[in-house]
């Protein structure tokens, strides 16, 4: 089989290991004789995998005691709604910064449970750059920010010092870099772009932050609930989890965190300097924010693009769409893709142009 680069946004690529792993454990799970998709959830074998799923996120990102790891379901989409409905009293004001179409949901979902201060937006600019510059009220309960804009390439190169804590959606950089989680009350990431497959969602949170008892829950949407069961409320999403353990396994085995962010900024930095220098590139999205983990771009003559990306297909190089909204091209660069399939994409895009001179 040819090799394909995979360059989707999401779900995404992973580690050749992981996916080996869950392969074997599909076939037959630890010698039980038994598949990991058909053995109970209870059982010893499975239990060790979110014990070792929740015990490898504490280790990779350090996450200091007072802090519960989880494993939900719903998607980050759930969380834009979870948090505020655990966390913000109806009276209560939460500070939200509007980076992109996933911040503006986070939005809307806080908005059905208390008051919600947009403190900046960058939507005039169609998010191609995150605001800096506001001032967070000092009463209010939390700043929610997007880390990295999935669909636009900008990400926060640094999380800002502010007095109240702050709740972060991680979904498109999670383990791309190292973070001090002390800052943060709350993180959620969706798993299926830097940390395994579509079907749970990785939330930290602070412990003080569960049981606040603003309002009545229903079960499945409590954190304290699920806190309490070890993320084994209901049953889990036993291979989904298993997975983001095997690729946790793969970012350990290669440096951990301060490791991934070495390569991504290598990867990156490769493949914004072609942009740059290529005539027929230009990147969507302000220097200062570019994202390491989603890379942004548009053809000086948009009637080349589609040629690009037949080309780009013919190559190997799958995924280069670039979201509706933005057009052009997105080459999303996770923890698992290698420089050779930046490289690769480089060299088409050198190839290209000297073939398109005008
Ligand atoms: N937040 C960000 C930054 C995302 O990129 C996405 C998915 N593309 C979401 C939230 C939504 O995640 P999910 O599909 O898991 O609900």
């Amino acid at each position: 089989m040819n090799k394909v680069y995979n360059f989707s946004a999401g779900p995404a690529i992973l580690p050749r290991e992981a996916m080996e792993a869950g392969s074997r454990a599909c076939l037959e799970f630890q010698g039980m004789g038994l598949s990991l998709l058909e053995i109970s959830h209870r059982s010893t074998e499975y239990q060790q995998v979110v014990t070792d799923a929740c015990a490898i996120v504490k280790e990779l990102l350090g996450v200091p005691d007072g802090y519960t790891v989880m494993f939900l379901q719903g998607g980050a989409s759930l969380q834009f709604a979870m948090a505020p409905m655990n966390i913000l009293g109806d009276t209560e004001t939460a500070a939200y910064v509007d980076t992109g179409v996933w911040a503006a949901k986070a939005i809307k979902e806080a908005r059905l449970f208390g008051n919600v201060e947009v403190l900046a937006s960058s939507k005039d600019a169609n998010y191609n750059f995150i605001p800096k510059d506001y001032t967070v009220p000092a009463a209010a309960r939390y700043l929610h920010l997007t880390s990295n804009n999935t669909i636009y390439g900008t990400q926060l190169q640094s999380f800002p010092s502010v007095a109240v804590p702050l709740v972060c959606d991680m979904s498109s950089d999670i383990f791309s870099r190292p973070v001090d989680v002390s800052k943060f009350g709350l993180i959620y990431a969706g798993a299926q772009k830097n940390m395994g497959i579509a079907g749970t969602t990785l939330v930290i949170i602070r412990e003080d932050w569960l049981g606040l008892g603003k309002r009545k829950l229903p079960s499945m949407l409590d954190y304290k609930l699920h806190a309490d069961a070890g993320s084994m409320y209901n049953t889990p999403p036993a291979f989904a989890v298993y997975m983001a353990l095997e690729t946790l396994k793969w970012v350990k085995a290669e440096g951990g965190v301060a490791a991934m962010q070495k390569r991504n900024e290598e990867k990156a930095a490769a493949l914004y300097a072609e942009i740059d220098a290529n005539p027929l590139f230009k990147g969507t999205s302000a220097l200062e924010d570019r994202s390491r983990m989603n890379i942004t771009f548009v053809m000086e003559k948009p009637e080349l693009e589609k040629e690009f990306l037949k080309e780009a297909e013919t190559a190997g190089l799958s995924g280069l769409k670039g979201h509706r909204s933005v057009g052009g091209f997105r080459a999303s660069i996770y923890n698992a893709m290698g420089l050779d399939g930046v490289q690769a994409l480089v060299t088409l895009m050198r190839d290209f142009a000297t073939r398109h001179a005008a």
